[in-house]
């Protein structure tokens, strides 16, 4: 049998890009990976999809797992030939028993790779603008856990030392000791006054900060009700300019934003938002059926390579198509000579990861344009043009292309039906003002929604509505939905850039 390795991976902070690529590339191997709970589950999408994933939350109850019972996986996987990632918030071994963990792996032999992570205090001091050091004022910075403040006693940390501390100290693991971590500063001889800073789920879009005096420190938590996972810095560096909370300031920071697509569609602009520093809620409205084993589709693929141009009008298109080709062992090639038309930038980049570059691409990302500014960049009189597309699309790019004398097959490669989500929670969240943006991408996403969701909940309440462009407003104002931006660019990042504008 092979013999297993073990990595201990940071899976970094919270905010999943913020892993290193070291530790993305060991995951992508695993055969197992037993992840913590501060570990973003985002990052496992790295992992093979055949891969075993295994939870394993530290809290007390149901479903949560001792230290040892996590030991004894971690040798049970490793012992049977595995790879196992096992992936820990943070950095691996600060505060975060990894060090444990490689002392059981080097006494049972078995080999084992430690790949460092951000470690929350510095991560979290970052995305809060309150810089750790600073030649000004300070040159030395200290990590301590507040767990050990819990028990009190047989506790290692030395008060004394720490209130004299002319430096950051950086506490983890701290909200449920605030009261005694105060106390034992003060009692010990820290100034009351001393600046302190409350970082908590740092790097996310629920970040919070709270600045105060050490004397409110508690207090000042109560009241705000911060919540685990938070940091708590002291000393001056805790007072820096507030001019420094890049993260926070952004426009799109703590937005809760709903994105409406599939799936799939969903995850992939939850990214985005994500990147911007809003919150997205994905709620599913409808679920692409692809039609590739249709039979017109099958005649148009025998004699796909005599058309002259083939159109996509959608990023949907290009996957289903690559799919279908790549379950039948073929790609790109069976186009030929055929010339290659894409909606807008989306569906180019889409095909370019399948290594086709478009030779025409509209200015403005709609069917019409497409059709429109197709007819003026090439001659089509007689020209074979293949439409691949949703079934769900207007008849009017074919009509277009057709009056300029091209003979057209507008063949449907997918189909949008509704998908029904648990709405009761979005629903009492938009009636309480708790939800800022409701963003739509497609005329079908929309029908998939208002299904769903009465527009009269929507009309009267404080949320804004977001559409990616002129269709997509259309088929919400038809539902009797109030726009209140539709992109100026019909991208997802467009319909971004819109939101972005509107709090300029
Ligand atoms: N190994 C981890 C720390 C594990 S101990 C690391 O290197 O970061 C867990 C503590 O980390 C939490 O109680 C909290 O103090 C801190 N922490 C982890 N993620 C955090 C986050 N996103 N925001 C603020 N604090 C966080």
């Amino acid at each position: 049998m092979n013999k297993g390795f073990v990595y201990l991976v940071g899976a970094g902070p919270g905010r999943a890009d913020l892993i290193t690529v070291r530790g993305a590339e060991v995951l992508k191997t695993a055969d197992c990976v037993i992840s913590d709970k501060l570990a973003n589950p985002a990052l496992l999408k790295f992992a093979r999809a055949d891969a075993e994933i295994i939870h394993v939350p530290k809290r007390i109850g149901a479903g949560s797992f001792t230290q040892q019972e996590i030991n004894n996986l971690l040798i049970e996987k490793a012992s049977n030939g595995k790879t196992v990632v096992r992936l820990k918030g943070g950095d691996p071994c600060i505060f975060g028993r990894g060090a444990e963990e490689a002392a059981l792996l080097a006494e049972a032999g078995i080999d084992f790779e430690i790949v460092p992570g951000v470690t929350a205090a510095i991560a979290a001091a970052e995305y809060a603008g309150v810089l750790l050091t600073d030649r000004k004022y300070s040159s030395q910075v200290v990590f301590v856990t507040g767990r050990e403040a819990d028990s009190k006693v047989n506790s290692n940390i030395d008060w004394h030392l720490l209130a004299k501390f002319s430096g950051t100290i950086v506490f983890y693991m701290a909200m449920g000791s605030l009261d005694f971590i105060v106390e034992q500063l003060i009692k010990n001889g820290m100034a009351e006054e001393m600046p302190t800073a409350v970082i908590a789920d740092a790097t996310l879009p629920t970040q919070r900060t709270v600045r105060t005096s050490l004397r409110q420190l508690s207090e000042k938590c109560k009241q705000e009700k911060i919540e685990p996972p938070a940091i708590v810095v002291v000393g001056v560096a805790a007072d820096s300019n507030t001019k420094l909370n890049w993260f926070m300031k952004k426009p799109l920071f703590g937005r809760n934003i709903v994105v409406t697509r599939d799936v799939p569609g969903n995850a992939g602009f939850a990214a985005k938002i994500i990147k911007h520093s809003g919150n997205p809620i994905e709620f599913t409205t409808i679920k692409l059926k692809p039609l590739t084993g249709s039979n017109r589709f099958l005649r148009a693929l025998a004699k796909i390579a005599e058309y002259d141009w083939i159109i996509f009008t959608s990023v949907n298109g290009v996957t289903i198509c690559f799919d279908y080709l790549q379950s039948l062992e073929k790609d790109g090639r069976v186009f030929g000579s055929a010339k290659i038309a894409a909606i807008g930038s989306e569906t180019a980049s889409r095909l370019d990861e399948f290594g086709i570059k478009a030779d025409f691409v509209p200015t403005v990302f709609t069917s019409n344009e497409l059709g429109k500014q197709l007819i003026g960049f090439a001659n089509l009189q007689g020209k074979k043009i293949l439409l691949l597309r949703s079934q769900l699309a207007s008849n009017e790019l074919g009509e277009l292309l057709e009056q300029a004398g091209a003979k057209v097959d507008d063949i449907a490669v997918y189909t949008a039906v509704t998908e029904k989500s648990e709405c009761k929670w979005l629903k009492e969240k938009i009636s309480a003002g708790q939800i800022d943006w409701l963003t739509f991408a497609s005329p079908s996403s929309v029908k998939g929604f208002f299904a769903q969701i009465q527009s009269d909940l929507v009309n009267s309440s404080n949320v804004k509505v977001a559409s990616i462009g002129p269709v997509t407003s259309e088929q919400l104002k038809n539902l009797g939905v109030r726009v209140d931006v539709t992109a100026r660019e019909h991208t997802t990042d467009g319909l971004l850039a819109a939101i972005e504008g509107t709090y300029e």
